[in-house]
């Protein structure tokens, strides 16, 4: 079941107006200083810019290679009189002075366009945690987003643990920082490695993973694919026990089985049970072994060699700190007259967000601040065209091996019965059967008429991937071949 609560923080400095304007000028704040000014961020967080921050008006450049995005605003200046006031106001990127008297199209708004209708869509994220129970996953969660998520948790006893087997719980809530809004989806899953016999325990786990692409592939092959809710997994924490000597078995079995379906990004947990020197070591380790056997964890995008210096070094040490070794608290604790967030023992206290502690602030900045969009993208780009291309395929595969089947029988004119549903005649489903025989027949240039209404529809939403959606309107005919030949199937069945 999940749990859906709402948690807005910088609430009261909300603009009062209604405006479009002001809620913009509101979320995108001033503009930056002038090129050596300082300015001023929070403590621990890296200056890294955006992984994926907006590439190109509404489109996203491939992982590696290419700038990324950096949006540029100008000074305050005069409009000029010739071209309307952008509902950017000072925000225009053509307001300069130097601008002025220039003659420009216009087009270097867009991507204030997109970044504006993107902030008003919300932004959605799913992130599971999965390792062992006992391991801080929960805590780790709520300190990361500073929420309670696991309000109602039951906890097993060892013996209801024997049998136990995994189950998967989601919990949803819509978080608001500064006028954005992002409604954030954590999967848990409760039970794993858990039982005396863990064999395959994995399996419920890439099964939930798998429902979400099927859920997701359904919904825009259909009819409405204009309010599809994205349930697909964009990232997996393996939380790594700090007592084992590197990667245990059912470790390496649950990375190998969902690495090609969700970014995992492996956790070195309650790193406050170690020496810096042993979580060293532990790190070296597990990266050996996570190479040794072939596992693929989610990898960062390259920067670019155009970068400057500082912004290579912190990506480095971003690559350098896999895996990331995290504490989990979520009391508050005095030290050296700061409230902090940290675990307090009897000879000092840890400090969840100091860097020299942990790296719980680098993996928090990792997923939220840098990389969010990156792993939503490989998600789509990656994960998810696998499993489509895969669908695809063992679709195709079935409607030829039908045809041919139903070929061989008309061929030898025999006694296979054509299946028949109930209330249709035999001539009625022949002739269905031969429509769609003509139909994969026609050369692949003949639009039929269902595959220009979809073209037209991509037309009507301004569709950019174009080639895409003629693709997609062919896999819709894939599906509804499929359904055919299921249905026909069935009513064998039901005959
Ligand atoms: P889960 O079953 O994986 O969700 O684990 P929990 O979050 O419920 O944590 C289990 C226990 O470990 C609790 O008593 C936590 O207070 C404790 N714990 C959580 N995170 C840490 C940590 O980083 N270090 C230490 N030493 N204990 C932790």
């Amino acid at each position: 079941m999940a749990a859906h609560s709402t948690v807005s923080r910088d609430c009261e400095h909300l603009p009062k107006e209604d405006s479009e304007d002001s809620e913009l000028e509101h979320i995108m704040g001033r503009p930056p200083p002038p090129e050596g000014h300082n300015r001023p961020h929070t403590p621990g967080t890296p200056t890294l810019r955006p992984a994926a921050a907006p590439r190109g008006p509404g489109e996203h450049e491939s992982r590696t290679g290419g700038q990324r995005g950096r949006v540029e605003f100008s000074l305050p200046s005069p409009i000029s009189p010739s071209r309307p006031k952008s509902p950017w106001g000072r925000y225009d990127p053509y307001d300069a002075t130097e601008d002025q008297d220039k003659e420009y199209v216009g087009f270097a708004t867009l991507p204030n366009q997109v970044h504006r209708k993107s902030v008003k869509k919300g932004f959605d994220f799913t992130l599971m945690v999965a390792g062992e129970s006992g391991l801080g996953k929960s805590t780790l969660v709520n300190s990361l987003f500073l929420t309670d998520l696991y309000k109602d948790r039951k906890l097993l006893n060892a013996e209801e643990r024997i049998t136990q087997t995994v189950e998967i719980t989601k919990h949803t809530v819509d978080i608001e920082e500064k006028g954005v809004k992002l409604k954030l989806t954590i999967v848990d899953t409760p039970g794993f490695g858990d039982a005396v016999n863990n064999t395959e325990c994995w399996k419920s786990v890439a099964d939930y993973i798998d429902q979400q692409f099927e859920q997701y592939f359904r919904d825009e092959s259909g009819l409405n694919r204009k309010n599809i809710q994205d349930n697909r997994v964009h990232c997996c924490l393996y939380f790594i026990s700090p007592f084992g000597h590197g990667l245990r078995p059912l470790d390496v079995e649950f990375m190998k089985a969902l690495h090609e379906k969700v970014n995992i990004v492996p956790v070195l947990a309650k790193a406050d049970t170690l020496t810096p020197l042993e979580v060293k070591k532990k790190k070296i380790k597990i990266r050996e072994e996570i190479e040794q056997y072939g596992i693929k964890i989610y990898q960062f995008p390259d920067c670019d060699s155009d970068e400057d210096e500082e912004f290579k070094q912190q990506d480095q040490e971003l690559k350098d700190s896999i895996p990331f070794a995290v504490i989990g608290s979520n009391t508050v604790v005095e030290a050296k007259g700061k409230r902090v967030r940290g675990r307090l023992y009897p000879w000092g206290i840890v400090e969840v967000e100091n860097p020299a502690h942990c790296d719980f602030v680098k993996l928090r900045n990792m997923l939220v601040r840098t990389h969010m969009q990156d792993l939503k993208d490989v998600t789509r780009e990656t994960h998810y065209e696998n499993y489509r291309a895969h669908c695809i395929q063992s679709m195709t595969r079935m409607v030829v091996k039908e045809r041919n089947r139903n070929k061989l029988t008309r061929e030898s004119g025999t006694d296979f019965p054509i299946p028949t549903a109930p209330g249709v005649s035999d001539s009625e489903t022949e002739k269905l059967i031969r429509e769609k025989d003509e139909e994969v027949r026609q050369p692949p240039h003949t639009q039929t008429q269902e595959q220009e209404c979809v073209t037209q529809e991509c037309v009507d939403q301004e569709c950019v991937m174009h080639d895409e959606c003629v693709q997609e309107s062919v896999q819709e005919e894939c599906v509804m071949q499929e359904e055919s030949v299921q249905e026909a199937e069935h009513c064998a069945e039901l005959c």
